[in-house]
């Protein structure tokens, strides 16, 4: 097959992508004999707004086209499963945690013939959905099972967008693999591919009943409180504070809010150092205004998703703002996992059509910036934040939330405008100002105003921020050597907790590497145990 790039057909014209890869390789449309899009992407740049393809088609004589107007061979992105080692595996691979960078890892090794063990604190995704849904209308946190814990990980109660900075042919395999769980086909194709709360809760269970298929166990409600180091080497795993689980190799997939999982590391002498992270407050919109600074005052007549925005701007003097994890059409969901603490996070439907637009805006936080050389001093800090939210809110669970023309004046909020909070179980008119440090409110402040020049409408007085947003990324790096493995033998520190990942395709591209690295290592399973 040969790719074709930048085929531009306009958004209120019909999508024959056939026609308009016929004219341009100047042969009838029956020539073609195969079809597909590799990328389509949105172009809305100029008034006009234009749909953008690449695509992969079969013709005959392809040579003959190759190297003209930017079209080449297209490249074969079949996933390749890594040689087996020879050590014989004498005891199970254990992966601890069922987010995207466990159940990929237990998704290859399963597929392999190394039957792993998924061990997840949390609870299956439709006990999860009833404890989370509880939460959110007034019954207590369950801290073993929530936004942040239980099967699918922190990204089940989520917009689900697929989008990522890496660059790895492993993404492919992913998509490959969510679509047959469940997935839209379109997410292999989209630039900016996205699947929803609703349909990742479907894929996440078809993940689990692939992984089972093949051999491998997905075991719920077990959380692993303590990890025994023999001669350096990791030997076994306690469960749920009892039960002993011998392992030749755990995989520590644990996402960023794994904390007691962290302190517990820390303690048992595994490697960790503080990272980079950022918090911030969440901002909500009414979509319609993003769709019209995105798309222009035409919008309504193109049928276009619901628009999003990645912004940021760089202050003097100031660390600088950016906005993370927007989600169009969404809500702001409650996404603390321990009592006593509020952390906001955002939320879409496949359909993206709920009224309000939210996203993160954030200040990053330096780990030279903050008091102590603890390696965990990072999560103190957030812990710290939250608790605070939780307080400023009124200790039940409402997040503390203010206008942005109130915020940027630093006066507290009594009314709401024309934007309607989605957070729940409720929201509490304040002053942010009492729950964020300094340096994050004076970046915020000015950064939110400066925005504007870069979205129309993004200073919306009557928007609201919710606090506070402390769990975009890791604030801890767990060591890990060319062969992924921690200072620990046997023990392979993988997905965004450990801090080499940002995202559900970041995670569960590690989870892959990680189970590559094992499967490289050890024969395919006879468990003699
Ligand atoms: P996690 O998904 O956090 O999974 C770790 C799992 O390990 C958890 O289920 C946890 O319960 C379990 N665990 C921890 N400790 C133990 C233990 N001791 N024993 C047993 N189990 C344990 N990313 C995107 O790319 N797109 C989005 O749209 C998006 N939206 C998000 C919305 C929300 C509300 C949240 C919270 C996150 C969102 N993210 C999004 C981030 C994304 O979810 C994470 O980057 C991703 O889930 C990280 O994957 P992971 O597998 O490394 O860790």
């Amino acid at each position: 097959m040969i790719r074709i790039n930048n085929i531009k057909i306009a958004a209120d014209k019909k999508q024959d992508i056939k026609k308009a890869v016929s004219n341009k390789l100047r042969i009838s449309k029956d020539q073609i004999k195969e079809l597909k899009v590799f990328k389509k992407s949105i172009d809305a740049r100029r008034k006009d707004i234009f749909y953008v393809y690449n695509v992969d088609v079969e013709v005959k004589n392809e040579h003959k086209y190759i190297g003209k107007g930017g079209i080449t061979k297209s490249p074969n992105l079949t996933y390749q499963f890594v040689k087996p080692g020879n050590n014989k595996l004498l005891k199970p691979i254990v992966v601890v945690g069922a987010g995207p960078a466990g159940l990929f890892c237990g998704l290859v090794l399963a597929q392999m013939g190394y039957k792993p063990i998924i061990l997840e604190q949390g609870e299956e995704v439709d006990r999860r959905v009833s404890s989370v849904e509880g939460f959110w209308n007034g019954k207590p946190l369950n801290p073993r099972s929530n936004v942040q814990f239980g099967e699918g990980g922190a990204g089940t109660f989520s917009d689900g967008k697929l989008t990522t900075q890496i660059k790895d042919p492993r993404c492919r395999k992913v998509l490959d693999e969510m679509v047959k769980c469940g997935a839209p086909e379109e997410i292999t194709f989209m630039s900016k591919p996205h699947v929803g709360t609703d349909k990742l809760r479907k894929i996440v269970k078809n993940l689990r009943q692939a992984i089972f298929d093949l051999g491998g166990q997905v075991i719920f409600d077990s959380q692993v409180t303590d990890i025994l180091i023999e001669n350096g080497k990791i030997s076994k795993l306690e469960v749920n504070g009892g039960k002993s689980i011998s392992v030749q190799a755990a995989v520590l997939a644990l996402g960023h809010s794994a904390r007691e999982t962290f302190e517990l590391l820390y303690k048992k002498g595994v490697q960790i150092k503080p990272k980079p992270f950022s918090v911030g407050v969440r901002i909500e919109h009414p979509q319609n205004l993003i769709n019209l600074s995105q798309y222009g005052e035409d919008y309504e007549k193109y049928n276009l998703p619901a628009a999003d925005y990645k912004l940021n701007v760089h202050l003097k003097d100031k660390p600088s703002v950016y906005t993370f994890c927007m989600c169009p059409g969404g809500k702001v969901v409650a996404a603390a996992s321990e009592k006593g603490h509020l952390v906001t996070n955002g939320m879409s439907y496949y359909n993206r059509d709920e009224p309000n637009a939210n996203s993160a805006v954030l200040v990053n936080v330096m780990p030279e910036n903050l008091p102590t050389d603890h390696p965990l001093k990072g999560m103190f800090f957030q812990r710290e934040l939250e608790r605070k939210a939780f307080e400023l809110g009124g200790a039940d669970y409402s997040a503390p939330a203010q206008l942005v023309k109130d915020f940027v004046k630093g006066v507290p909020s009594d009314n709401f405008g024309e934007v309607v909070p989605s957070y729940k179980p409720s929201v509490k008119l304040t002053d942010l100002h009492k729950c964020l440090p300094d340096f994050v409110t004076e970046s915020l402040r000015e950064g939110i105003v400066e925005l504007e020049s870069k979205l129309n409408g993004f200073s919306l007085g009557d928007a609201v921020l919710t606090a506070v947003e402390s769990r975009s990324s890791s604030p801890i790096r767990i060591f890990r050597t060319d062969a992924l493995e921690s200072n620990i033998a046997g023990l392979y520190p993988a997905g965004e907790g450990a801090g080499y990942a940002g995202g559900i395709m970041s995670a569960a591209v590690d989870g892959i590497k990680v189970a590559e690295q094992l499967a490289s290592k050890y024969a395919p399973i006879k468990i003699e145990e």
